[in-house]
Protein backbone atom coordinates (compact mmCIF):
# COMPACT_ATOMS: atom_id res chain seq x y z
CA UNK A 1 0.00 0.00 0.00
CA UNK A 2 0.76 3.38 -0.59
CA UNK A 3 1.83 5.57 2.24
CA UNK A 4 -0.17 8.26 1.68
CA UNK A 5 -3.61 6.49 0.63
CA UNK A 6 -2.50 4.41 4.60
CA UNK A 7 -2.58 7.67 6.01
CA UNK A 8 -5.78 9.14 3.83
CA UNK A 9 -7.67 5.67 4.80
CA UNK A 10 -6.57 5.86 8.29
CA UNK A 11 -8.15 9.36 8.67
CA UNK A 12 -11.33 7.57 6.90
CA UNK A 13 -11.64 5.33 9.58
CA UNK A 14 -10.77 7.26 12.36
CA UNK A 15 -7.87 5.75 13.43
CA UNK A 16 -5.18 8.18 14.77
CA UNK A 17 -1.61 7.41 14.35
CA UNK A 18 -0.43 9.44 17.28
CA UNK A 19 -2.49 8.31 20.01
CA UNK A 20 -2.61 4.47 19.01
CA UNK A 21 -3.78 3.53 22.04
CA UNK A 22 -4.03 -0.31 23.31
CA UNK A 23 -7.36 -1.29 24.07
CA UNK A 24 -7.44 -2.43 28.08
CA UNK A 25 -10.13 -4.95 27.83
CA UNK A 26 -8.89 -6.30 24.43
CA UNK A 27 -5.24 -6.61 25.38
CA UNK A 28 -6.48 -8.40 28.64
CA UNK A 29 -8.20 -11.05 26.88
CA UNK A 30 -5.71 -10.89 24.39
CA UNK A 31 -3.20 -12.54 26.76
CA UNK A 32 -5.37 -15.86 27.06
CA UNK A 33 -4.20 -16.93 24.01
CA UNK A 34 -0.91 -18.37 24.53
CA UNK A 35 1.77 -20.80 23.41
CA UNK A 36 1.21 -23.89 26.15
CA UNK A 37 -2.83 -24.02 25.18
CA UNK A 38 -1.96 -23.83 21.15
CA UNK A 39 1.15 -26.76 21.88
CA UNK A 40 -1.70 -28.70 24.21
CA UNK A 41 -4.24 -28.54 22.01
CA UNK A 42 -2.38 -29.02 18.56
CA UNK A 43 -0.12 -32.34 20.34
CA UNK A 44 -3.61 -33.93 20.58
CA UNK A 45 -5.29 -32.52 16.85
CA UNK A 46 -1.84 -33.95 15.42
CA UNK A 47 -0.79 -36.52 16.83
CA UNK A 48 -1.06 -39.98 15.58
CA UNK A 49 -4.24 -41.16 17.31
CA UNK A 50 -5.60 -38.90 14.67
CA UNK A 51 -3.98 -40.51 11.49
CA UNK A 52 -3.85 -37.60 9.53
CA UNK A 53 -7.68 -36.36 10.20
CA UNK A 54 -8.83 -37.69 6.53
CA UNK A 55 -12.49 -36.03 5.86
CA UNK A 56 -15.22 -38.59 6.55
CA UNK A 57 -12.44 -41.20 8.74
CA UNK A 58 -11.90 -41.74 12.22
CA UNK A 59 -9.38 -39.34 12.67
CA UNK A 60 -11.78 -36.22 11.10
CA UNK A 61 -14.52 -37.41 13.67
CA UNK A 62 -12.45 -37.57 17.12
CA UNK A 63 -11.21 -33.87 16.11
CA UNK A 64 -14.62 -33.18 15.39
CA UNK A 65 -15.32 -34.24 18.52
CA UNK A 66 -12.90 -32.43 20.58
CA UNK A 67 -13.23 -28.89 19.21
CA UNK A 68 -17.47 -29.53 20.27
CA UNK A 69 -15.94 -30.43 23.45
CA UNK A 70 -13.97 -27.54 23.66
CA UNK A 71 -16.55 -25.19 22.72
CA UNK A 72 -19.19 -26.44 24.74
CA UNK A 73 -16.86 -26.14 27.72
CA UNK A 74 -16.68 -22.42 26.93
CA UNK A 75 -20.16 -21.80 27.38
CA UNK A 76 -20.35 -21.30 23.43
CA UNK A 77 -23.57 -22.23 21.29
CA UNK A 78 -24.10 -24.72 19.06
CA UNK A 79 -25.79 -22.57 16.10
CA UNK A 80 -26.94 -26.27 14.03
CA UNK A 81 -30.63 -27.39 16.11
CA UNK A 82 -28.42 -26.52 19.43
CA UNK A 83 -25.58 -28.86 18.23
CA UNK A 84 -21.72 -27.78 16.95
CA UNK A 85 -21.96 -29.99 14.03
CA UNK A 86 -23.15 -29.00 10.53
CA UNK A 87 -23.31 -32.97 8.81
CA UNK A 88 -23.86 -33.51 5.12
CA UNK A 89 -22.61 -36.08 2.74
CA UNK A 90 -19.76 -36.74 0.22
CA UNK A 91 -19.73 -39.42 -2.18
CA UNK A 92 -16.36 -41.20 -2.54
CA UNK A 93 -16.44 -42.73 -6.13
CA UNK A 94 -13.52 -44.96 -7.54
CA UNK A 95 -13.30 -46.55 -11.29
CA UNK A 96 -12.50 -49.78 -10.13
CA UNK A 97 -12.43 -51.35 -14.10
CA UNK A 98 -11.86 -49.44 -17.04
CA UNK A 99 -10.91 -50.94 -20.26
CA UNK A 100 -10.29 -49.52 -23.59
CA UNK A 101 -9.09 -51.84 -26.66
CA UNK A 102 -8.35 -50.44 -30.41
CA UNK A 103 -7.76 -52.71 -32.94
CA UNK A 104 -5.55 -55.95 -31.26
CA UNK A 105 -4.24 -53.32 -28.49
CA UNK A 106 -5.40 -54.02 -25.38
CA UNK A 107 -4.66 -50.78 -23.29
CA UNK A 108 -3.39 -51.22 -19.48
CA UNK A 109 -5.43 -48.39 -17.09
CA UNK A 110 -2.91 -45.93 -15.61
CA UNK A 111 -0.01 -47.43 -17.62
CA UNK A 112 -1.13 -46.32 -21.25
CA UNK A 113 -3.85 -44.65 -20.41
CA UNK A 114 -5.57 -42.46 -17.54
CA UNK A 115 -9.25 -42.20 -16.88
CA UNK A 116 -10.23 -38.95 -16.08
CA UNK A 117 -13.42 -38.83 -17.12
CA UNK A 118 -16.51 -40.02 -15.78
CA UNK A 119 -19.11 -42.94 -16.91
CA UNK A 120 -20.96 -45.76 -15.73
CA UNK A 121 -21.36 -49.13 -17.75
CA UNK A 122 -23.10 -52.71 -17.29
CA UNK A 123 -21.01 -54.14 -20.23
CA UNK A 124 -18.50 -52.97 -22.46
CA UNK A 125 -19.28 -50.68 -25.74
CA UNK A 126 -18.04 -51.01 -29.06
CA UNK A 127 -17.15 -47.73 -31.49
CA UNK A 128 -15.32 -46.45 -34.32
CA UNK A 129 -12.39 -44.42 -33.05
CA UNK A 130 -12.29 -41.22 -35.39
CA UNK A 131 -9.32 -38.58 -35.55
CA UNK A 132 -10.42 -34.96 -34.87
CA UNK A 133 -6.63 -33.35 -33.60
CA UNK A 134 -7.67 -29.94 -32.53
CA UNK A 135 -11.16 -29.38 -31.70
CA UNK A 136 -11.42 -26.66 -33.92
CA UNK A 137 -14.77 -25.82 -36.04
CA UNK A 138 -12.46 -26.77 -39.37
CA UNK A 139 -12.05 -30.09 -37.70
CA UNK A 140 -15.78 -30.80 -36.23
CA UNK A 141 -16.88 -30.08 -40.40
CA UNK A 142 -14.71 -32.73 -41.62
CA UNK A 143 -15.27 -35.62 -39.24
CA UNK A 144 -18.01 -37.21 -37.85
CA UNK A 145 -17.80 -37.53 -34.16
CA UNK A 146 -21.58 -38.29 -33.86
CA UNK A 147 -21.78 -41.96 -31.78
CA UNK A 148 -17.97 -42.03 -32.57
CA UNK A 149 -14.84 -42.56 -29.89
CA UNK A 150 -12.75 -39.49 -30.69
CA UNK A 151 -9.17 -39.17 -30.91
CA UNK A 152 -8.09 -35.39 -29.54
CA UNK A 153 -4.96 -33.57 -29.59
CA UNK A 154 -5.32 -30.83 -27.36
CA UNK A 155 -1.35 -29.87 -26.03
CA UNK A 156 -1.40 -27.75 -23.26
CA UNK A 157 -5.08 -28.03 -22.31
CA UNK A 158 -7.32 -29.08 -19.63
CA UNK A 159 -8.60 -31.90 -20.90
CA UNK A 160 -12.45 -31.27 -19.69
CA UNK A 161 -12.26 -28.06 -20.92
CA UNK A 162 -12.22 -29.05 -24.67
CA UNK A 163 -14.36 -32.32 -24.36
CA UNK A 164 -17.40 -30.87 -23.73
CA UNK A 165 -17.78 -29.40 -27.22
CA UNK A 166 -16.86 -32.98 -28.56
CA UNK A 167 -19.87 -35.06 -26.44
CA UNK A 168 -22.44 -32.20 -26.88
CA UNK A 169 -21.45 -33.00 -30.51
CA UNK A 170 -22.51 -36.31 -30.00
CA UNK A 171 -19.17 -38.71 -29.54
CA UNK A 172 -19.58 -41.39 -27.07
CA UNK A 173 -16.61 -40.92 -25.23
CA UNK A 174 -12.77 -39.14 -25.90
CA UNK A 175 -9.06 -40.30 -26.38
CA UNK A 176 -6.89 -37.09 -25.67
CA UNK A 177 -3.25 -35.97 -25.60
CA UNK A 178 -2.37 -32.99 -23.22
CA UNK A 179 1.22 -33.39 -23.20
CA UNK A 180 3.87 -34.27 -25.67
CA UNK A 181 6.59 -36.63 -24.35
CA UNK A 182 6.32 -40.20 -23.25
CA UNK A 183 7.93 -39.37 -19.86
CA UNK A 184 5.23 -36.35 -18.27
CA UNK A 185 2.38 -38.79 -19.25
CA UNK A 186 4.35 -41.70 -17.43
CA UNK A 187 4.90 -39.54 -13.83
CA UNK A 188 0.84 -38.58 -14.09
CA UNK A 189 0.49 -42.54 -14.82
CA UNK A 190 2.41 -43.50 -11.75
CA UNK A 191 0.49 -40.29 -9.60
CA UNK A 192 -3.10 -42.29 -10.85
CA UNK A 193 -1.94 -45.63 -10.23
CA UNK A 194 -0.35 -44.42 -6.78
CA UNK A 195 -4.39 -43.06 -5.70
CA UNK A 196 -5.97 -46.07 -7.65
CA UNK A 197 -8.08 -47.95 -5.61
CA UNK A 198 -9.05 -44.65 -3.40
CA UNK A 199 -11.50 -42.71 -4.01
CA UNK A 200 -12.25 -39.37 -5.20
CA UNK A 201 -14.56 -37.15 -3.27
CA UNK A 202 -17.06 -34.42 -3.91
CA UNK A 203 -20.51 -33.77 -3.80
CA UNK A 204 -22.70 -35.96 -4.91
CA UNK A 205 -24.05 -35.53 -8.64
CA UNK A 206 -25.72 -37.70 -11.47
CA UNK A 207 -23.21 -39.75 -13.70
CA UNK A 208 -21.68 -38.11 -16.68
CA UNK A 209 -21.71 -40.58 -19.36
CA UNK A 210 -18.87 -39.16 -20.80
CA UNK A 211 -15.37 -41.57 -20.98
CA UNK A 212 -12.57 -39.65 -21.05
CA UNK A 213 -9.16 -41.62 -21.92
CA UNK A 214 -5.74 -39.56 -21.30
CA UNK A 215 -3.14 -41.10 -23.12
CA UNK A 216 0.34 -40.23 -24.34
CA UNK A 217 1.74 -38.93 -27.94
CA UNK A 218 3.11 -41.89 -28.42
CA UNK A 219 0.66 -43.88 -27.88
CA UNK A 220 -1.84 -41.75 -29.67
CA UNK A 221 0.33 -42.76 -33.03
CA UNK A 222 0.54 -46.15 -32.10
CA UNK A 223 -3.67 -46.32 -31.90
CA UNK A 224 -3.44 -45.11 -35.53
CA UNK A 225 -0.67 -47.00 -36.72
CA UNK A 226 0.76 -43.80 -37.68
CA UNK A 227 3.94 -41.77 -36.90
CA UNK A 228 3.68 -38.91 -34.26
CA UNK A 229 5.35 -36.50 -36.59
CA UNK A 230 2.46 -37.15 -39.32
CA UNK A 231 -0.70 -36.84 -36.63
CA UNK A 232 0.96 -34.01 -35.30
CA UNK A 233 0.55 -32.47 -38.49
CA UNK A 234 -2.37 -33.86 -39.44
CA UNK A 235 -4.36 -32.98 -36.05
CA UNK A 236 -3.93 -29.20 -37.28
CA UNK A 237 -6.57 -29.04 -40.49
CA UNK A 238 -6.76 -32.56 -42.05
CA UNK A 239 -7.76 -35.17 -39.59
CA UNK A 240 -9.70 -36.59 -41.90
CA UNK A 241 -6.82 -37.87 -43.68
CA UNK A 242 -6.16 -40.48 -40.27
CA UNK A 243 -7.40 -43.80 -40.90
CA UNK A 244 -10.44 -44.93 -38.00
CA UNK A 245 -9.83 -47.66 -35.93
CA UNK A 246 -12.19 -50.27 -34.02
CA UNK A 247 -12.73 -49.66 -30.77
CA UNK A 248 -14.29 -50.71 -27.51
CA UNK A 249 -14.22 -50.09 -24.17
CA UNK A 250 -15.69 -50.70 -20.56
CA UNK A 251 -15.91 -48.46 -17.06
CA UNK A 252 -17.16 -49.58 -14.04
CA UNK A 253 -17.78 -47.03 -11.22
CA UNK A 254 -18.28 -47.48 -7.68
CA UNK A 255 -19.60 -44.64 -5.10
CA UNK A 256 -19.98 -44.95 -2.16
CA UNK A 257 -21.27 -41.94 0.76
CA UNK A 258 -19.52 -40.55 3.22
CA UNK A 259 -21.27 -38.37 6.09
CA UNK A 260 -18.73 -35.27 7.32
CA UNK A 261 -19.14 -32.62 9.43
CA UNK A 262 -18.53 -28.85 9.54
CA UNK A 263 -17.59 -27.93 13.39
CA UNK A 264 -18.67 -24.16 14.56
CA UNK A 265 -19.35 -22.55 17.75
CA UNK A 266 -21.58 -18.85 17.92
CA UNK A 267 -20.92 -16.17 19.87
CA UNK A 268 -24.25 -13.74 20.09
CA UNK A 269 -23.12 -10.15 19.80
CA UNK A 270 -25.23 -7.13 21.53
CA UNK A 271 -26.42 -4.33 19.51
CA UNK A 272 -25.25 -5.48 16.25
CA UNK A 273 -26.05 -9.41 16.91
CA UNK A 274 -27.70 -9.80 13.31
CA UNK A 275 -24.16 -8.90 11.75
CA UNK A 276 -21.70 -11.88 11.80
CA UNK A 277 -18.14 -12.37 11.79
CA UNK A 278 -16.89 -15.74 10.43
CA UNK A 279 -12.96 -17.05 11.93
CA UNK A 280 -12.59 -20.14 10.10
CA UNK A 281 -10.13 -23.05 9.34
CA UNK A 282 -9.90 -26.18 7.83
CA UNK A 283 -9.66 -29.30 10.73
CA UNK A 284 -9.12 -31.92 7.81
CA UNK A 285 -5.84 -32.54 6.60
CA UNK A 286 -4.90 -36.00 3.82
CA UNK A 287 -4.73 -38.37 6.01
CA UNK A 288 -2.54 -41.85 5.50
CA UNK A 289 -0.24 -41.54 2.42
CA UNK A 290 0.05 -44.47 0.13
CA UNK A 291 3.36 -45.87 2.13
CA UNK A 292 1.39 -46.22 5.34
CA UNK A 293 2.68 -43.19 6.38
CA UNK A 294 0.46 -40.80 8.98
CA UNK A 295 0.44 -36.89 7.60
CA UNK A 296 -0.32 -35.29 10.94
CA UNK A 297 -1.20 -32.25 9.50
CA UNK A 298 0.60 -29.78 12.50
CA UNK A 299 0.88 -26.70 10.27
CA UNK A 300 -1.68 -28.02 7.76
CA UNK A 301 -4.36 -26.50 9.01
CA UNK A 302 -3.77 -27.96 12.77
CA UNK A 303 -2.12 -24.80 13.38
CA UNK A 304 -5.24 -22.39 12.04
CA UNK A 305 -7.62 -24.74 14.03
CA UNK A 306 -5.51 -24.38 17.53
CA UNK A 307 -5.65 -20.60 16.60
CA UNK A 308 -9.46 -20.69 15.79
CA UNK A 309 -9.93 -22.09 19.53
CA UNK A 310 -7.56 -20.22 21.44
CA UNK A 311 -9.40 -16.71 19.97
CA UNK A 312 -12.57 -18.37 21.17
CA UNK A 313 -11.18 -18.92 24.25
CA UNK A 314 -10.63 -15.53 24.74
CA UNK A 315 -13.86 -14.31 23.38
CA UNK A 316 -15.72 -16.42 25.37
CA UNK A 317 -13.83 -15.48 28.52
CA UNK A 318 -14.55 -11.72 27.87
CA UNK A 319 -17.97 -12.51 27.36
CA UNK A 320 -18.23 -14.05 30.50
CA UNK A 321 -17.06 -11.44 32.25
CA UNK A 322 -19.93 -9.01 30.34
CA UNK A 323 -17.96 -8.02 27.06
CA UNK A 324 -19.38 -9.17 24.75
CA UNK A 325 -18.47 -8.10 21.02
CA UNK A 326 -21.16 -5.84 19.12
CA UNK A 327 -21.38 -8.00 16.16
CA UNK A 328 -21.83 -11.96 16.71
CA UNK A 329 -19.21 -14.18 15.45
CA UNK A 330 -19.25 -17.78 13.90
CA UNK A 331 -15.98 -20.25 14.84
CA UNK A 332 -16.26 -22.68 11.99
CA UNK A 333 -13.61 -25.35 11.62
CA UNK A 334 -14.69 -26.93 7.99
CA UNK A 335 -13.91 -30.43 7.06
CA UNK A 336 -12.98 -31.70 3.63
CA UNK A 337 -10.83 -28.26 2.42
CA UNK A 338 -8.09 -30.76 1.18
CA UNK A 339 -10.79 -32.63 -1.24
CA UNK A 340 -11.42 -29.09 -2.63
CA UNK A 341 -12.65 -26.71 -0.35
CA UNK A 342 -15.90 -28.64 -0.04
CA UNK A 343 -16.49 -28.03 3.66
CA UNK A 344 -16.70 -24.13 2.92
CA UNK A 345 -18.57 -24.75 -0.10
CA UNK A 346 -21.09 -26.49 1.68
CA UNK A 347 -21.40 -23.84 4.07
CA UNK A 348 -21.62 -21.16 1.89
CA UNK A 349 -24.71 -22.71 -0.08
CA UNK A 350 -26.07 -23.82 3.26
CA UNK A 351 -25.05 -20.80 5.66
CA UNK A 352 -26.78 -21.05 8.78
CA UNK A 353 -26.87 -17.34 9.04
CA UNK A 354 -27.52 -15.40 5.94
CA UNK A 355 -24.29 -14.19 3.90
CA UNK A 356 -25.96 -11.32 3.33
CA UNK A 357 -25.47 -10.46 7.05
CA UNK A 358 -22.04 -11.94 7.23
CA UNK A 359 -19.37 -9.24 7.00
CA UNK A 360 -16.43 -10.70 6.79
CA UNK A 361 -14.05 -13.70 6.90
CA UNK A 362 -11.00 -13.68 8.59
CA UNK A 363 -9.68 -17.40 7.42
CA UNK A 364 -6.45 -19.00 9.55
CA UNK A 365 -4.17 -21.75 7.02
CA UNK A 366 -0.99 -22.90 7.99
CA UNK A 367 0.37 -20.05 10.50
CA UNK A 368 2.28 -22.08 12.54
CA UNK A 369 5.88 -22.34 10.46
CA UNK A 370 8.17 -20.53 8.91
CA UNK A 371 8.60 -20.74 5.50
CA UNK A 372 11.66 -20.61 2.87
CA UNK A 373 11.39 -16.99 2.04
CA UNK A 374 11.92 -16.15 5.86
CA UNK A 375 14.19 -19.24 6.88
CA UNK A 376 17.26 -16.79 7.22
CA UNK A 377 15.51 -13.58 7.54
CA UNK A 378 17.15 -11.74 10.44
CA UNK A 379 13.87 -10.80 11.40
CA UNK A 380 11.43 -14.00 11.23
CA UNK A 381 8.01 -12.30 13.03
CA UNK A 382 5.99 -12.34 9.70
CA UNK A 383 3.17 -13.20 8.34
CA UNK A 384 1.36 -13.31 5.05
CA UNK A 385 -1.69 -11.59 4.89
CA UNK A 386 -4.38 -12.17 1.40
CA UNK A 387 -6.68 -10.64 -0.05
CA UNK A 388 -7.49 -8.11 2.33
CA UNK A 389 -7.75 -5.17 0.49
CA UNK A 390 -9.80 -7.63 -2.36
CA UNK A 391 -13.04 -6.62 -1.60
CA UNK A 392 -12.98 -3.73 0.94
CA UNK A 393 -10.86 -1.03 1.09
CA UNK A 394 -10.99 -0.62 4.71
CA UNK A 395 -10.63 -4.34 5.63
CA UNK A 396 -6.31 -3.67 5.43
CA UNK A 397 -5.87 -0.91 7.02
CA UNK A 398 -7.86 -2.13 9.89
CA UNK A 399 -5.34 -5.18 10.19
CA UNK A 400 -2.43 -2.69 9.86
CA UNK A 401 -3.41 -0.38 13.02
CA UNK A 402 -3.95 -3.76 15.12
CA UNK A 403 -0.75 -4.57 13.97
CA UNK A 404 0.98 -1.88 14.50
CA UNK A 405 -0.68 -1.21 18.07
CA UNK A 406 -0.43 -4.62 19.61
CA UNK A 407 1.68 -7.11 17.72
CA UNK A 408 4.43 -5.51 15.22
CA UNK A 409 4.51 -8.30 12.32
CA UNK A 410 5.59 -7.99 9.24
CA UNK A 411 2.73 -7.96 7.08
CA UNK A 412 3.94 -9.42 3.99
CA UNK A 413 1.45 -8.95 0.89
CA UNK A 414 3.67 -10.59 -1.72
CA UNK A 415 0.45 -12.96 -2.59
CA UNK A 416 -1.67 -10.16 -3.26
CA UNK A 417 0.45 -9.18 -6.62
CA UNK A 418 -1.74 -9.19 -9.44
CA UNK A 419 0.73 -11.46 -11.44
CA UNK A 420 1.63 -13.77 -8.58
CA UNK A 421 1.43 -17.30 -10.02
CA UNK A 422 0.35 -18.92 -6.44
CA UNK A 423 -2.96 -17.57 -6.62
CA UNK A 424 -3.70 -18.22 -2.87
CA UNK A 425 -7.15 -16.19 -2.80
CA UNK A 426 -8.19 -18.82 -4.46
CA UNK A 427 -7.27 -21.76 -2.76
CA UNK A 428 -8.24 -21.75 1.03
CA UNK A 429 -11.74 -21.57 2.73
CA UNK A 430 -12.26 -18.05 2.48
CA UNK A 431 -12.86 -17.92 -1.13
CA UNK A 432 -15.79 -19.25 -0.51
CA UNK A 433 -17.04 -16.23 1.08
CA UNK A 434 -15.67 -13.70 -1.18
CA UNK A 435 -17.20 -15.27 -4.20
CA UNK A 436 -20.62 -14.09 -2.20
CA UNK A 437 -18.82 -10.67 -1.97
CA UNK A 438 -18.09 -10.69 1.93
CA UNK A 439 -14.48 -9.51 2.38
CA UNK A 440 -11.72 -11.90 3.32
CA UNK A 441 -8.60 -11.82 5.20
CA UNK A 442 -6.76 -14.68 4.64
CA UNK A 443 -3.76 -15.79 6.94
CA UNK A 444 -0.65 -17.91 6.02
CA UNK A 445 3.12 -18.83 6.48
CA UNK A 446 3.89 -19.92 2.83
CA UNK A 447 4.62 -23.21 2.15
CA UNK A 448 8.03 -25.37 2.94
CA UNK A 449 9.39 -29.07 2.63
CA UNK A 450 6.82 -30.45 5.18
CA UNK A 451 4.17 -29.11 3.54
CA UNK A 452 1.49 -32.20 2.96
CA UNK A 453 4.32 -34.50 3.40
CA UNK A 454 4.41 -36.95 6.92
CA UNK A 455 6.71 -34.62 8.38
CA UNK A 456 4.47 -31.53 8.99
CA UNK A 457 4.55 -32.77 12.83
CA UNK A 458 4.04 -30.77 15.97
CA UNK A 459 7.87 -30.45 17.02
CA UNK A 460 8.66 -28.35 14.43
CA UNK A 461 5.76 -25.56 15.06
CA UNK A 462 7.13 -21.97 16.00
CA UNK A 463 4.88 -21.72 19.05
CA UNK A 464 6.19 -17.98 19.83
CA UNK A 465 5.40 -16.83 16.89
CA UNK A 466 2.19 -18.92 15.88
CA UNK A 467 1.14 -17.27 19.18
CA UNK A 468 1.57 -13.72 17.98
CA UNK A 469 0.20 -14.35 14.58
CA UNK A 470 -3.01 -15.50 16.90
CA UNK A 471 -3.02 -12.45 19.00
CA UNK A 472 -3.12 -10.30 15.77
CA UNK A 473 -6.05 -12.15 14.40
CA UNK A 474 -7.72 -11.66 17.68
CA UNK A 475 -7.33 -7.88 18.10
CA UNK A 476 -8.54 -7.82 13.84
CA UNK A 477 -11.22 -9.73 14.80
CA UNK A 478 -12.30 -7.74 18.30
CA UNK A 479 -12.17 -4.63 16.18
CA UNK A 480 -14.08 -5.68 13.47
CA UNK A 481 -16.80 -7.14 15.92
CA UNK A 482 -17.25 -4.25 17.75
CA UNK A 483 -16.28 -1.09 15.33
CA UNK A 484 -19.21 1.74 13.93
CA UNK A 485 -19.39 0.27 10.53
CA UNK A 486 -19.12 -2.97 9.04
CA UNK A 487 -16.02 -3.00 6.53
CA UNK A 488 -18.36 -1.49 2.62
CA UNK A 489 -17.70 -3.31 -0.10
CA UNK A 490 -16.02 -1.56 -2.80
CA UNK A 491 -13.97 -3.80 -4.68
CA UNK A 492 -14.43 -7.09 -6.24
CA UNK A 493 -12.57 -10.43 -6.51
CA UNK A 494 -10.87 -9.87 -9.57
CA UNK A 495 -6.98 -8.35 -8.89
CA UNK A 496 -6.81 -6.75 -12.74
CA UNK A 497 -9.83 -4.87 -12.24
CA UNK A 498 -7.74 -3.39 -8.93
ZN1 LIG B 1 -4.53 -26.07 4.44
Amino acid sequence: MKKRWMLVAMLILGISLTGSAQDATALKYAATINAQDLEKHLTYLASDELEGRDTGEKGQKLAAEYLANFYQNLGLKGPVDGTYFQKFNLASTSFPEVTLTVGKQKLVNNEDFVFIGDGSMKKAAKADLVFLGLASEENMKKVDVKGKLVGLWAIGARAQNVVSDIMKAGAVGVIVVTMEGQANFDRLAGRYKSLSGRGRLGFEEPTKQEPIFLVSSDKMAALFATPVEVLKEAAKNNPESIKAQKASYFVKKETKIVPTENVMAFLEGTDKKDEILVISSHYDHVGINSKGEINNGADDDGSGTVSVMEIAEAFALAAKDGKKPRRSILFLNVTGEEKGLLGSEYYSNNPIFPLANTVNNINIDMVGRIDYEYQNAPNKDYVYVIGSEMLSSHLKVINEYNNITYTNLILDYRYDAEDDPNRFYYRSDHYNFAKHNIPVIFFFNGVHDDYHQPTDTVDKIEFPLMTKRAKLIFHTAWDLSNRENRTPVDGTNTRTER
